[in-house]
């Protein structure tokens, strides 16, 4: 069976920051969206574009749109569109485009004293490929891990929320593990996916669809479209020109406390 794990999984217990953040007035975790974000294209989707046997994408994505899937079933059903050979989609994986801003964005956060995660709810196995392209390949990452036993591939979801089965990789939960630690979490995100994260992390980076998210939800962000942006947001907060709010709690959205305690694969309608 082949392994197509991420290079550097996240531990799922996140340390506390002790005397890193050396350059920065508080403790700061920022935790990075992988598609659209990092890769400068939906990698998943640009996978299953070029690499799908099977056909089925469309209704998916129909489904994921409208609400009556969730990421995790989706991911799960989308990831079976692939062929049960990894060859060809591990090479397709390898041409994906990421961001040149982002390397340099890393190793300056890196530099503050930042702690950093990647945090992708997708099929994971481009993730840590990619990171390791650009010579980031200790960069903890929280993802789904692909394999492909004879039958052709399948998901599991290591970083997956334990009860609320709506999305595969609980973003939530990995902001809420550096909150409980006592970090102030900035998340760099685009897209839909990013919803429940914005909604609890403390400083929102936000481009593309994440900025109609924000938007909507009157949740204030920092607009970005190349991690130069975000390079430069960090220098004001480790100079003292741009404040951090101090942390807060705020209500959930999603999960068992916003749900209810039943195991559910789709977020309820919207009231
Ligand atoms: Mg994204």
């Amino acid at each position: 069976m082949t392994k197509a794990a991420g290079a550097g999984p996240a531990s799922r217990d996140v340390a506390a920051p002790g005397a890193r953040s050396r350059g920065l007035p508080v403790p700061l975790a920022i935790l990075v969206d992988f598609d659209g974000t990092i890769c400068l294209s939906d990698a998943a989707d640009e996978i299953l574009a070029r690499e799908a046997v099977r056909p089925g994408k469309e209704e998916l994505d129909r489904a994921y749109v409208d609400g009556s899937m969730g990421s995790r079933e989706n991911l799960a059903a989308c990831v079976a569109l692939l062929p049960a050979d990894p060859a060809p989609v591990l090479a397709t994986a390898d041409q994906l485009e990421l961001d040149t801003t982002f390397a340099p964005f890393v190793a300056r956060a890196r530099d503050l004293g930042a702690a950093l995660e990647v945090v992708s709810d997708g099929f994971g196995f481009y993730v840590g490929r990619g990171l390791a392209r650009i010579g980031l390949a200790d960069l903890p990452v929280a993802t789904a891990e692909t394999s492909w036993p004879e039958g052709g591939p399948i998901l599991d979801f290591p970083f997956g929320h334990p009860t609320c089965l709506v999305c595969g990789t609980c973003k939530r939960e990995r902001v809420l593990a550096y909150q409980a630690r006592g970090f102030h979490v900035a998340f760099i995100g685009d897209g839909l996916s990013d919803r429940y994260a914005a909604a609890h992390a403390d400083t929102i980076i936000a481009k593309d669809r994440l900025v109609g998210v924000c938007g909507a939800a009157g949740i204030p962000y920092v607009p970005w479209r190349t991690f130069d942006d975000v390079s430069a947001w960090l220098d004001g907060v480790a100079a003292g020109r741009t404040r951090l709010d101090p942390p807060r709690r705020r209500p959930f959205i999603c999960g068992p406390e916003a749900w209810g305690p039943e195991p559910r694969t789709a977020a309820p309608p919207e009231r």
